[in-house]
């Protein structure tokens, strides 16, 4: 099965109304203008701007996502967004398990697994975060934590139009440093692999899976030509309208 290219912008906790809505504008423009789809491309922004962006993007084939969702529907959960309200204004994608909310939140994989369920209930794509910290990258320990994560958090009902798997080790978030390409295409086989033995073939041939962690335009096409990448998951560099949208041409 043909994966389609995805890129994901993830704004984290940056953008005000003006310059967050410059950014979305310019993209959208960019994206009308183009005319042919060749890769999908998503904005993150943070949920005080998730629907004045949704506005800005209109009709231009960018789609919409959330940072994370609550993994109950509604109720007494002071702070929190569901996963039903992402969809309300009309997110497609959630992030889930975010190296930035596992560390900070102490986010497990059970309930990074919660979370993608209650993303799929609503409706939604789940964008499942997964990668190592340093220590373990160099401890020989890679291999093992991803496919403990990757098992952790897969949601019940994972396939091509439900969930992607973003790879991105923890010490090359924000870092400018990147694992070789080797390195990203022998984490992403194995993902492929566990999700075949978890999920049969054709379902993990669809699932698209993400590099993420110091994605710039003097990197992307090297590293979305790794066999099995199937796009990025990007931070920093979402958030400059040029250097995302020669990320996002860089696709395959
Ligand atoms: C991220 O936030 O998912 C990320 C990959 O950040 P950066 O691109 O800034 O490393």
């Amino acid at each position: 099965m043909a994966r389609r290219s995805l890129v994901v912008g993830n704004w984290k906790m940056n953008g005000f109304k003006a310059d967050g809505l410059a950014l979305a504008r310019a993209l959208a423009g960019r994206m009308r203008h183009r005319g042919d789809a060749r890769f999908e491309m998503a904005l993150c922004p943070p949920f005080t701007l998730i629907a004045a962006v949704g506005d800005a993007i209109a009709n231009s084939g960018i789609a919409l996502g959330g940072q994370d969702c609550h993994p109950k529907p509604k109720g007494a959960h002071t702070g929190d967004v569901s996963a039903p309200m992402l969809k309300d204004l009309d997110c497609r994608f959630a992030i889930v398990g975010h190296s930035e909310r596992r560390a900070d939140h102490g986010e497990t994989d059970a309930l990074v697994k919660a979370k993608a369920e209650a993303a799929l209930a609503a409706g939604l794509t789940a964008i499942v975060c997964i990668g190592e910290r340093e220590a373990e990258r160099d401890a020989g320990r890679t291999l093992q934590v991803v496919k403990t994560q990757l098992l952790g958090s897969l949601p019940k009902g994972a396939a091509p139009a439900t969930t992607v798997v973003a790879y991105e080790p923890v010490w090359a978030i924000g870092t400018g440093r990147t694992p070789t390409t080797a390195e990203i295409g022998e984490v992403h086989a194995l993902i492929r692999s566990e999700l075949a033995q978890a999920l049969g073939k054709t379902t993990a041939e669809g699932i698209r899976l993400l590099y993420g962690g110091s994605v710039k335009a003097s990197n992307a096409k090297e590293i979305f030509a790794v066999d099995g990448v199937d796009g990025g998951l990007v931070g920093g560099a979402s958030l400059d309208v040029d250097e995302f949208w020669a990320i996002a041409e860089a696709c395959r």
